[in-house]
């Protein structure tokens, strides 16, 4: 026999999906506050959130006459049609959330609109009582006691009090870093554990992890293939024993997510140790109709509709900002890139600051004002900026103008760092290592090996995606013996060292012969360049695209061909200068800077001219 299932039994199996432990009654209660626009949001929990989850927020309230169709299911304010699906910006969408855990609980909404008193309603296992007057203040409370007192069967799959609080801890600090403009406030068992006061990221990364923890972070805001990818990853000292202190958002949605999760570990591959792991607040916002966050009824990951952009973009940007490579730059933000940027203000706003961003920029003059051309790879360019973290896009003008404003920027900033190398006086070397050039009131120092490896591997990576890389035959050929794993490793990866311009062939049993080499890099130390190559096979091996690779190799093989100790005739020091066309914010592919430039004054500071 078919039954159909009342709504009140519907709803309990429903609340299974939805609701199965005190934090997603949190997140979805936090999420409806952040949804009705709160700037301030109070959340209390106590005995885990088995016998209190409350959320107060000063969001939009609910309406007198809406109050019992907040309890319903799939009664939401938020969509209407199933168009609507494929441009879902709000958090919740599927009118779910309430009417489930009403069904599991003991609740009561309190809530007013601005124009109306305020007013509640109760509800014992989805039992509706009556809307009756109360008093509050405009926002809306939702209290959600004695949680599964109804379903016996559910609480007992509850983890203890302490076990639940933290996982509700831990989802606090993603929503309370993914809403760096709303303060929050959260109480465990009536003392407070966070407080935020809406004044930005930074603010609330030091709410959630102490204020010490900037120091420790690059912030990083680039954009690339209409991608955004914004907030603090940790430096290449800095890791983690676990996965906890990872939080991605996308959307403004905090997800878990293995392309992006791949992405981040493959960047850090080789500064971190096994069982270290990377610590990272990233925000990533893309136009929603390339990503579908309907995968789960938790919503805890997104399909991207194409993983292969989101992957490389991710990779590309965290992995130059750690390596230092040319690219560091434009990915850094803004407070990083500018050497000598005012220090940011304490309490600007968001609008402020943007407002600041405005008056900022120079005049529009020569180069500068050369609209960017959009390389074939990066095809059709989304220029749709969206201002995270509010939830709605940025109208279509604005877009391209502060899509301008901030090539602008960046123009500007790399503009600060780069030097004429006609107005540079070669001066002598120190420790045969630094190069002395002197520029009006101030001096350069050169590391001329780095920046050897630095122009090596540029003209490398060029060469090879031009697929013009001249090999070199070797007098003799190198051979390497490697284990079973090594040699199923690098078997694989042959076409790739001959992109690069390495002669490589199978050489019976687990061998490898290499016969020739880039020209470029010829008297480089094969040894180091594969151990160093191999060193990093496990990280490597999960890592598909092929330009990751290359880079890597590349980034290995320069490494090994450049010499230390070497004294450079004047010729190539002339050469070396050349090459590095004055750009003295130059990173080795490493990550240590190729030049550092003295300032008159702070040597004669040293020496007590001036104090
Ligand atoms: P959804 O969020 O998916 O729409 P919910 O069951 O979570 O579904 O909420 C149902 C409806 O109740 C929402 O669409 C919204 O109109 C209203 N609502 C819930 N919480 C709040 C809140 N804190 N402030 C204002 N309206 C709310
Ligand atoms: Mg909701």
């Amino acid at each position: 026999m078919i039954h159909i299932l009342t709504a009140d039994v519907y709803n309990k199996i429903a609340a299974g999906e939805v609701v199965d432990r005190p934090y997603s009654v949190v997140k979805e209660l936090v999420e409806n506050a952040l949804d009705a626009g709160a700037t301030e949001i109070t959340v209390e929990i106590e005995a885990g959130g088995k016998k209190l989850v409350r959320v107060t927020d000063n969001g939009c309230g609910i309406a007198r006459g809406e109050l019992q169709k907040a309890y319903l299911p799939h009664a939401t304010s938020k969509l209407s049609r199933a168009e609507d699906l494929f441009g879902v910006r709000t958090l919740g969408f599927r009118g779910e959330a309430l009417a489930s855990i009403a069904s599991v609980s003991r609740m009561r909404i309190v809530s007013k609109t601005a124009d109306a008193e305020a007013y509640s309603l109760a509800s014992e296992g989805g039992a509706l009582g009556e809307v009756e007057p109360a008093a509050g203040g405009n926002g809306t409370q939702v209290s959600v006691e004695d949680l599964f007192f109804n379903t016996p069967a559910r609480l007992k799959f509850l983890k203890s009090d302490g076990q639940e609080e933290g996982d509700v801890t831990n989802m606090i600090a993603r929503i309370l870093l993914s809403r760096p403009e709303v303060a929050f406030t959260y109480l465990v068992n009536g003392k407070v554990r966070y407080r935020s006061f809406g004044d930005g990221l930074p603010a609330a990364m030091a709410a959630v992890y102490g204020a010490g923890i900037l120091g420790n972070c690059y912030a990083i805001d680039a954009e690339k293939h209409g991608v955004r990818v914004s907030g603090f990853i940790g430096d290449r000292n800095f890791s983690k024993p676990n996965r906890t202190y990872q939080s991605l958002f996308v959307n403004g949605r905090y997800v878990v997510n293995q392309t992006v999760g791949a992405a981040v570990s493959n960047a850090y591959a080789s500064y971190l140790m096994k069982r270290q792991y990377p610590f990272y607040v990233l925000f990533l916002e893309l136009p929603p109709e390339i990503v579908d966050v309907n995968v789960h009824p938790n919503k805890a990951d997104v399909r991207f509709a194409d993983n292969q952009v989101i992957y490389g973009t991710v990779y590309s940007v965290v992995s130059s900002v750690l390596d230092g490579n040319s690219r560091a730059l434009e990915y850094l933000a803004k407070d990083e890139r500018a050497e000598e940027a005012p220090a940011p203000k304490e309490e600007m706003s968001f609008e402020e600051a943007k407002k600041e961003l405005h008056f900022d920029i120079p005049p529009v003059v020569g180069k500068v004002s050369v609209p960017r051309r959009f390389t074939d790879e990066e095809k059709e360019p989304l220029v749709l900026r969206v201002n995270a973290p509010a939830p709605m896009p940025a109208p279509q003008e604005d877009a391209f103008e502060e899509n301008r404003r901030f090539l602008l920027e960046q123009e500007r900033a790399r503009s600060q760092q780069r030097v004429d190398p006609a107005s540079l006086e070669y001066k002598g070397e120190l420790f045969r290592t630094y190069l002395i050039y002197e520029r009006g009131e101030e001096a350069y120092l050169v590391d001329q090996h780095a920046a050897h490896e630095r122009i090596l591997y540029d003209r490398l990576r060029a060469a090879c995606d031009a697929r013009s890389v001249v090999s070199q035959p070797m007098l003799l050929p190198y051979v390497l013996d490697l284990n079973a794993q090594e040699y199923a490793f690098l078997s694989e990866k042959l076409p790739l060292l001959r992109e690069l311009g390495f002669e490589a062939e199978e050489f019976g049993g687990r061998s490898v012969k290499i016969s020739a080499l880039p020209a470029d890099l010829v008297g480089m130390d094969m040894e180091a360049f594969f151990s160093e190559v191999l060193a990093s096979m496990e990280s490597l091996r999960a890592v598909r695209l092929a330009d990751i690779l290359k880079d890597k190799f590349a980034s290995a093989a320069c490494k090994a061909a450049v010499k230390g100790g070497e004294r450079l005739t004047e010729e190539e020091v002339r050469e070396l200068l050349r090459r590095m066309d004055g750009d003295m914010g130059l990173k080795c592919p490493h990550g240590r800077p190729v030049a550092v430039r003295v300032k008159r004054s702070e040597l004669e500071k040293l020496f007590k001219r001036i104090v």
